[in-house]
This record gives structure tokens, sequence and C-alpha cells, in this order.
């Protein structure tokens, strides 16, 4: 009905393909909200099962699918909700290893990720695949959003160089968030995905918008590339074609759990 979108926007989304990092918090709103949109095809790579203390926020889950594989029971919900969609499940953590692999075939994807080596390696990963990337995080009552578009905006090393160190890098399941923080940066990273696939309106590229809940704050700032970026920046090195899957080991970066979710 919109006529920004149309018979050629809905083709387009059921011809994209898009991958969901984590059916957690942020992952079970989006995926769900993509599914009722048309998107053709979703992956969704996580190792989890799920849990009871999960369903507070993550409402792609339901009680009687506790103990099943987060990746089976997103694609029972979705296809129950849309069955014209396509959903490849990756029932894997994702490492540098595997990494290449996972992305390389997909058009817009999803980070969920609660992890800061997961996170790194997502980065280096799809800028070198040159794929871009709709990056929330969630802690407590705040959230963040941007979208990464590799060398057209900012990479997440642009903004963040190094990894915090492990006392300052809490999980979600650790810390606590508040439930309706990941419907609330699920629903904006839907959104861009939705206008990334269609190419209609203006994507978080260059842009990070902050959300504060207890007093209802949004906040947006310009983000730039870096040209020190040593993932993006003029002067980064040359990645040679047998060297594109070869990453440092991303679990030694800091604490936390690699491979698991929001
Ligand atoms: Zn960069």
């Amino acid at each position: 009905m919109l006529p920004e979108v149309g018979v050629e926007g809905q083709l387009k989304m059921l011809n994209s393909k898009v991958l969901l990092i984590g059916a957690g918090g942020l992952g079970a709103p989006t995926a769900l909200y993509l599914a009722a949109a048309g998107i053709g095809t979703m992956g969704i790579i996580d190792d989890d099962i799920v849990e009871e203390s999960n369903l507070q926020r993550q409402v792609i889950h339901t009680t009687d699918r506790v103990g099943m594989p987060k990746t089976q029971s997103a694609r029972v919900q979705i296809e129950s909700l849309n069955p014209d969609v396509n959903v490849v499940e990756y029932r894997e953590r994702l490492t540098a290893e595997n990494i290449m692999d996972v992305i390389r075939d997909y058009d817009v994807i999803v980070d969920g990720v609660d992890n800061f080596p997961t996170r790194y390696l997502l980065n280096d990963a799809t800028v070198r695949l040159k794929i871009p990337v709709v990056s929330a995080s969630i802690l407590a009552f705040d959230g963040q959003i941007s979208t990464f578009a590799p060398f057209e905006g900012p990479c997440y090393r642009c903004l963040y160089p190094t990894p915090p160190p492990p006392e300052m890098a809490p999980s979600c399941g650790a810390a606590g968030v508040l439930g309706v923080m990941a419907g609330l940066m699920g629903m904006l990273q839907a959104n861009e995905v939705i206008k990334l696939v269609t190419g209609i309106g203006d994507p978080l590229i260059g842009r990070l918008l902050l959300y504060e809940s207890l007093g209802t704050h949004f906040t947006e700032l310009k983000v730039r590339r870096d040209p020190a970026c040593p993932m993006c920046g003029p002067d980064a090195p040359e990645i040679a074609e047998e060297d594109m899957g070869k990453f440092p080991d991303y679990d030694l970066f800091c604490a936390g759990r690699p491979g698991a979710f929001a």
C-alpha cells in the first residue's frame, strides 16, 4: 500500500537474504517483523537453547519450547507466521573458522551479539566482504544502534578501535536488561533492514542513535570514518585472497561467553 515500497519493494524483500546473528533479545523481535514484512530468506545463527529466563525479552520463544535449540524455536514461530520465508538454521557459534562461509551470501546482517569478541570478528569479516551490518546493543535501560556500511560510512572499529577491558563488558544475561529495550532496538533494526533492502529512506549510516528508556530520550551522534581505522582506513593493510578468512583468535579478547547473544 505504501507507494515508497509498492510491489517492487515487496519483491525486493522477497528476493533478499538477511542473516540474524543471534535469536536472542534483539534477534527475536527483528525476526518476527522481518518475517511479517516478507523477507524471503532469513538465516539465523545461535548455538543456545531456549531457557525460561530468556522469555522476558526473547519474544519469539515460548514456554512450551524451553529446552529447544533457539534456531529451531525461531523457525517454528517464523513459519507459523509466514510459511513463505525460507529459514536457514545455523546451530553453531560464529567463529573465526566459520564466519566467512556463514555470512558470504547474505545481503544484510543483523547484529544482535552481546559479546565483544564476536562483534569485532563480525565487523572485520563484513568489512572484507562489504556486507552492511545493522548493529544494536542493549544494557539495562539503554540501547544504541547504527548501520555500518563498509567504506560508505564508519565501521565498528572506526568507533571503537579496541575492545573494552573485560570488567567493562558485561553481557545482558549477567547485567540485566529491561525486556522492552530488546523490542525497541530490535524494531529499529528491522526498520533499518527494510530500508537497506528496498532502497528507501536514509539508513543510520554515519549516525549512532542512543535511546535511554527511563527518561525516554533519543540522542543522535554523527560518527565518521576514522582515517586510522585498521580495517577500513586508507592505510589498512591489503588482504590477500587466501588470507580473507583468516582472523586472530577473538576469544582471547576479553571475558564473557563468546557465541552467546543478547
Ligand atoms: Zn573502520
